[in-house]
């Protein structure tokens, strides 16, 4: 079954002109689609163009050209239907310090025109676990219940599609697990999630495709078990009998990564060679294996691959 797609993306550029002499080509020819229903991380280094990206659909930075439509409204000609579509979560904690987060969110659903009795303030205190801190000041929260309130105030007015920009810079190993729970039980009740992260792993772990920006070119964009697939090197460690004696490394792509004691780590192309090749090969150097364990690389390797200039 293919879903259909909630965010269309079509040659958008963008280009800021700081003075006449010196422009900066943020988003290149940009094209892409997000479905319904999944969870798609950009990924890229700083100064990629991700917040320029996010910072568009929020109509926060106006586009130098192309077209963006969202949940079916195009956002030059229904501007207002694209915002009620979004729920945005800002790279920077920006909240009024003498709100609790209750009245904060009341407040934030009655900017976006939610009535009373159709708001859903303490399902969504629930969601990002703040049910405890309703009713103390927002200057009072830490870093990373702050960053969950950000979330919540997104979710008044209960978006289709929630976008956040680096949701878990900043935020601490647990509250970032949390956060990333949170998300996915969104994602479960059907809300398509878009998010950018430098955290390589954690996209590896929760999002169904990645884009990879790189100064403003999109270099990938594929399922996150595509992009994993296209890896070719792999590692792979032996325990031996004994220390390996290579002297005539003849196979092709293979190198010896160290060679202490009876530990020997070699990585090759898996293209190119097999593993029983290498198997076969120590076989004849006279040592004995006692255990192997391989390394397929991750995520990391290919955006380091596709980033590095
Ligand atoms: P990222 O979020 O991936 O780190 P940004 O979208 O913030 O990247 O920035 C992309 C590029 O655009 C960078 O070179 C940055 O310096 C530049 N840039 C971002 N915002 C502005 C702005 N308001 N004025 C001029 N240049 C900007
Ligand atoms: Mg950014």
């Amino acid at each position: 079954m293919s879903k259909k797609n909630v965010l269309h993306v079509k040659n958008l550029n963008k280009i800021y002109s700081k003075n006449s002499n010196k422009s900066i080509h943020a988003l290149n020819n940009l094209n892409l689609e997000v479905k319904e229903g999944e969870i798609f991380g950009l990924l890229g280094p700083n100064g990629a163009g991700k917040s320029t990206f996010i910072n568009i659909l929020s109509g926060l930075v106006k586009k130098s050209s192309g077209e963006v439509n969202v949940w079916g409204f195009d956002l030059d000609k229904n501007p207002r239907q694209v915002k009620a579509s979004l729920g945005i979560v800002p790279q920077e904690v920006n909240l009024d310090p003498f709100f609790n987060p209750k009245k904060l969110l009341e407040l934030h659903a009655g900017f976006y025109g939610v009535k009373k009795n159709q708001r859903i303030t303490e399902i969504i205190l629930k969601l990002v676990s703040l049910e405890d801190q309703a009713s103390s000041y927002s200057r009072n929260l830490s870093g990373g219940m702050k960053r969950r309130l950000l979330v919540a105030k997104a979710l008044v007015h209960q978006p289709p599609i929630v976008i956040l920009d680096e949701p878990t810079a900043g935020v601490d190993v647990e509250l970032r697990k949390n956060l990333w729970e949170n998300l996915k039980s969104l994602n479960d009740q059907g809300v398509t999630i878009i998010l950018t992260t430098h955290y390589i792993h954690e996209a590896q772990q929760m999002c169904d495709r990645i884009g990879i920006l790189n100064k403003g070119d999109l270099v990938a964009l594929d399922t996150t078990k595509n992009l994993l697939d296209k890896i070719q090197t792999k590692t792979v460690r032996f325990v031996l009998n004994n220390k390996a004696n290579i002297k005539d490394n003849s196979l092709d792509t293979l190198k010896i990564v160290s060679n202490n004691n009876n530990e020997l780590i070699v990585s090759y192309e898996k293209n190119k060679l097999e593993i029983e090749k290498i198997i076969s090969f120590l076989g004849n150097q006279n040592v004995k294996i006692n255990d192997i364990s391989t390394d397929d690389g991750d995520l990391e390797d290919v955006f380091v691959n596709l980033t590095k200039n």
